[in-house]
């Protein structure tokens, strides 16, 4: 794009995105590869969004599961749920959508450098949550411990599963799974995310968290932050809710004063406690 394009191009405005590869993760989600038509690349904080769109159908927010250094495009993996994540599941490589962003306020990986790391995700949480692990994953040793913790529903709902094999396998990682119900395959933890608390020795004073799952999942895992006294101010959570234009104007996302979208979704507990 030229530089008097990108001067005039409109936040409203969806540019065309091409579908360069697809794979199905599970019954409900599948992972896409896209490339802008542009062939510029987003440059996305970790936990940022972008608004997709199917023409003729709508938009919804998806966050940016790749990190940002990752060349050639970005990944998404999108839960199939409603009109617009359904009519996604219908396109096929080679296909197009328009793309929005990225909008709102990612997760700050330099500013915690040094610190042991704590990853908290559940479900789909994982997803934004991956581009910040990667992140810090390819620059290992800017910090101290990294710690996953991630929970599912069954083990046929685990995203990315060769990953977490990754970093399971990995020594200067220490990832602990768990899901809520077991099958004969399952060999781990069984519980909700929180159970695996009791499993890691936390040093408060120099241990971040970063938590993303299902909105219920966040009082939990923050009492357990908090048990273990882990400042709220070294917590940090990325927040859901219903979005149409993600630049702050609709108001669909506003809690209180806040826009969600554009002052988050990814805040400190301490900036969003009293929401
Ligand atoms: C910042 C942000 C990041 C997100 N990242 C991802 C992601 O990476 N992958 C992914 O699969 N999804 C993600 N979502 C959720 C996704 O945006 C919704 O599932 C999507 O908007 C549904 O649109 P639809 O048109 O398919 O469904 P609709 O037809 O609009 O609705 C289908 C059903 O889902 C409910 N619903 C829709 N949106 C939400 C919501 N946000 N919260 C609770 N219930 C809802 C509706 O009430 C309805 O019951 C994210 C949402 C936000 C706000």
């Amino acid at each position: 794009m030229t530089k008097a394009a990108e001067e005039t191009r409109s936040v409203y405005v969806p540019e065309p995105a091409t579908i360069v590869d697809k794979d199905r993760m599970t019954q409900q989600e599948t992972w896409y590869e896209l490339r802008m038509d542009s062939g510029q690349q987003l440059e996305h904080d970790p936990g940022q969004f972008v608004m997709i769109s199917v023409f003729g159908v709508g938009e919804a927010p998806i966050s940016i599961s790749s990190p940002p250094t990752k060349e050639d495009g970005f990944e998404l993996c999108i839960r199939h749920v409603g009109n617009v994540t359904n009519a996604i599941k219908e396109l096929e490589v080679g296909d197009k959508v328009g793309i929005r962003g990225p909008f709102g306020t990612g997760f700050d990986s330099d500013t915690v450098a040094g610190k042991d790391i704590l990853f908290v995700a559940g479900g789909l949480g994982l997803v934004p949550l991956r581009s910040l692990i990667w992140t810090v994953l390819e620059k290992r040793e800017d910090y101290g411990r990294v710690i996953i913790f991630y929970g599912t529903r069954s083990p046929s709902t685990l995203l990315y599963e060769d990953e977490l094999q990754q970093w399971e396998d990995d020594p200067t990682v220490e990832y602990h799974g768990t899901v809520d119900m077991a099958d004969d395959t399952w060999k781990g933890n069984v519980g909700v995310v929180t159970t695996l608390f009791p499993r890691v020795d936390l040093d408060p004073d120099n241990t971040v968290a970063f938590i993303c799952g299902p909105n219920i999942m966040f009082r939990f895992v923050v009492q357990e932050t908090q048990k273990v006294g882990i400042p709220d101010d070294m917590t940090f959570l990325s927040m859901e809710r219903r979005m149409k234009c993600g630049i702050g104007k609709c108001g669909h996302c506003q809690e209180g004063s806040v826009y969600i979208c554009r002052e988050g979704p990814c805040f400190s507990y301490e900036q969003i406690k009293a929401l």
